[in-house]
């Protein structure tokens, strides 16, 4: 799908083209049209899903051109960063078409805010408090607004900001189209959901309360016969105590399993073949420290209470993007930071876009460290989860690589792929 199937103008379209944008994201899939055709929208989506575009193209459309004084749609945000943040994406889009944004926010002088608001607009993006001082003083008139958006209505409401809002949307007209935006929802978003919107079409894209934000994100480039090696090497060099890997298939979590105890990392595996008291035993050994990966599918890590951990990998990436949202949310720690990191081998790129195109984002791609590649062995390992108290020796498994290019074999540490071969 593109976006000239979403039923945008020409004028619109060529500036998000000029953005570089080619695909639209899942949000503004389900709520651009919907916007259009004159829906209240409920959406529970967070920054990075690409929802500030879900709401200003089609604003930016509906208001068409340029009118009087008084704005005819308000974005109401949390805070001054996020107001600027969505003004500055509404000129953007909005270069081809004669519409004015203003934006105004607290904690700055108003007077040049009260200056720009004498010349007029068309959408204004505002903070609650500072929108409503200047109402209340008679310099700003809501009257004409027939579109009303809630960015990030959770954080407004963690803000204190509940009054403000409800006192802001009685002196809208009641003839309104009204869009709420919120990444979780909590008893008292839902009753500001009932009380605000109209028979809303609901649209969810990434699962609430996944943190995303806070997780440092990371691609790898790599085959997929380096791909244990090159594991076994970021748990040694970036000295990891727990880290989660995610496989796509039982096999492929018992196998990497065994390789990586091969290289000498403490690793257990857990999916849908293990008994319930082998998951246990697993998770237990893992939540304690006493192994250091636990390697799981998609579906066996569902059901487990693991969270807030400092490491996710993903050793194959997930065939339906969401999941991968689903997975990385594991790292997500109250007040501090985890990483993801997902290694992709050349088969996997389109499985890669299909994800990036999910997050409304592309993950940031890392150069590869230098790492150990080992052939691979023919013969594995037993698979058994470590015991506590094995302290299991580091294995060496030097082999010589196979010739290449008809050289001498190659050392067995070698710098896998420059970033121009990627
Ligand atoms: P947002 O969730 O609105 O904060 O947007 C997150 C980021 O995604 C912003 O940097 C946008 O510029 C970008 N973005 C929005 N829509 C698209 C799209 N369709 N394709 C690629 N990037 C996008």
């Amino acid at each position: 799908m593109s976006f000239n199937d979403l039923g945008l103008t020409p004028e619109l379209a060529r500036a998000v083209a000029e953005k570089g944008y080619t695909t639209p994201t899942p949000i503004q899939r389900a709520a651009i049209p919907g916007v259009l055709a004159g829906r209240d929208v409920l959406a529970g989506a967070q920054t990075g899903t690409g929802k500030t575009a879900a709401f200003v193209l089609p604003i930016l459309q509906k208001l068409a051109t340029q009118s009087g004084r008084l704005p005819r749609a308000l974005v109401l945000t949390p805070t001054r960063e996020l107001a600027a943040q969505v003004a500055e994406s509404a000129r953007e889009y909005g270069r081809h078409v004669n519409l004015r944004t203003l934006v105004i926010f607290g904690g700055v002088s108003e007077k040049p805010q009260i200056e720009a608001l004498r010349s007029g607009c068309d959408l204004l993006v505002a903070t609650p408090g500072r929108l409503l001082d200047l109402v209340e003083r008679g310099l700003l008139d809501l009257g004409q607004v027939r579109c009303c958006v809630l960015d990030e209505a959770d954080r407004m409401l963690d803000m204190g900001f509940i009054h403000a809002i409800r006192r802001i949307l009685k002196l809208l007209p009641r003839e309104r189209q009204t869009l709420m935006f919120s990444a979780t929802y909590s008893a008292d978003i839902r009753a500001l959901a009932a009380r605000s919107l109209r028979e809303p079409l609901a649209v969810e894209v990434a699962p609430r309360n996944a943190a995303a934000e806070r997780i440092e994100q990371h691609v790898y480039r790599v085959p997929q016969e380096h791909k244990r090696d090159l594991l076994v090497h970021l748990i040694d060099s970036g000295n990891w105590h727990q880290v989660l890997v995610f496989t796509r298939t039982k096999h492929g979590a018992n196998r990497l399993t065994q390789a990586l105890v091969a290289g000498g990392v403490r690793a257990a595996a857990i999916h849908g073949n293990k008994s319930q008291a082998a998951r246990m035993r697993a998770l237990s050994d893992f939540k304690q420290n006493r192994i250091t990966a636990l390697v799981a599918t998609e579906v066996a890590a569902r059901g487990l209470d693991i969270r807030e951990l400092p490491h996710v990998v993903n050793f194959e990436l997930p065939n339906v993007p969401e999941d991968y949202v689903h997975r990385i949310g594991r790292t997500a720690r109250a007040g501090s930071s985890g990483s993801a990191i997902s290694l992709v081998a050349p088969p996997e790129a389109p499985l890669l876009k299909d994800i990036e195109r999910l997050l409304g984002h592309s993950l940031p791609l890392a150069t590869l460290p230098r790492y150990t590649v080992n052939p691979p062995r023919r013969s594995a390992p037993p698979a058994t989860p470590v015991p506590a108290s094995a302290g299991v020796p580091r294995i060496p498994v030097y082999r010589a690589q196979p010739r290449r290019h008809g050289r001498h074999p190659s050392p067995r540490s070698h710098r896998a792929q420059s970033g121009k071969e990627r």
